[in-house]
């Protein structure tokens, strides 16, 4: 294989950048996981494993899957950026054009919800499906959605976390936790908020909580908020939050609750876990080389 030209990939997180490199997306060579410091040195330190990897063939491109917010717009000068991340050091970071001056490649470029969603839609989940909705519920809630085989981008690229849901009735005082607007979705069923409010992970609580039974309820919220707006047909439920025993299920059962026969149909069919497991998003940055590959 040496000579062979592969394909690299970025899924660039806040708390770590994993990269590796493929002959195609569903083909992993090999991977290396590095911690998120400052962009000079996480930046520098990944494409240095890259200049690494040279013996096993060079790269024909690199996909890049990274936290946002970003600037997806090609006809943007700032295309390719981190924009205005709280993150320190990270705001108006050229992570794209870094990568494509020190490895000399064309860059594929999405957030990190898109290419998980793209990989899931390809080979995941998502393969008997025309369209489908990435959402992970983790340190944050954030969605990507692949209609007619393309992901979403409109005027920058949809923020699923950031949806108002009606407040549970067992869950009235608490005020949230999302710095910009206090009880949306994340403020109110992300990992911290979860904690923040009940002190402890949703998994270490004991299934009896009512904690449950609320979560269930805003993820599932989400989930009809999208059926309603979008029609997508399949809705991937990942991150750390969804490994909670347990919570897939009552949240298409909640789905079914809200949607009252009207949606989401067969929830058994239409929510689901990623099939892809943890290389979500991996698989999708190599999407999007593949994709960038001249
Ligand atoms: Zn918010």
């Amino acid at each position: 294989m040496n000579g062979s030209p592969l394909l690299g990939a970025i899924e660039a997180g806040g708390t770590k950048f994993v990269l590796a490199i493929g002959s195609a997306p569903d083909d992993i060579i090999a991977r290396h996981e590095i911690q998120t410091h400052g962009p000079g040195i996480t930046l520098a330190q990944a494409a240095d494993w890259f200049e690494g990897q040279r013996s096993s063939g060079e790269l024909a491109a690199l996909g890049i899957a990274s936290f946002g917010p970003v600037e997806l717009n090609r006809g943007s000068n700032r295309w390719g950026h981190i924009t205005n991340t709280p993150k320190p050091g990270w705001a108006d970071c050229d992570i794209a054009g870094y990568f494509a001056k020190r490895l000399q490649v064309p860059i594929g470029f999405d957030t990190d919800v898109n290419g998980a969603a793209l990989a899931e839609f390809r080979f995941g989940a998502g393969e008997t499906s025309a369209s489908l909705a990435y959402i992970t519920v983790g340190t944050g809630i954030g969605g990507g959605l692949v209609i007619d085989g393309a992901p979403v981008h409109g005027a920058s690229h949809p923020e699923m976390g950031h949806i108002f849901p009606r407040r549970h009735s067992d869950d009235s005082e608490f005020v949230g936790i999302c710095p910009h607007h206090r009880d949306c979705l994340e403020g109110l069923a992300c990992g911290p908020a979860i904690k923040a409010r009940w002190g402890a992970s949703l998994s270490e609580l004991p299934s009896e909580h009512p904690a449950h039974t609320i979560i269930a309820d805003y993820i599932a919220q989400l989930v009809n908020t999208l059926i309603a707006t979008t029609s997508v047909e399949t809705v991937v439920l990942g991150g750390g939050v969804m490994k909670t025993d347990g919570l897939l299920a009552r949240v298409r059962l909640r789905a079914a609750e809200l949607g009252a026969d009207y949606f989401p149909g067969d929830v058994e069919r239409s929510i689901l876990a990623p099939a892809l497991g943890d290389n979500a998003g991996l698989t999708g940055a190599l999407v999007l080389a593949q994709s960038a590959r001249v």
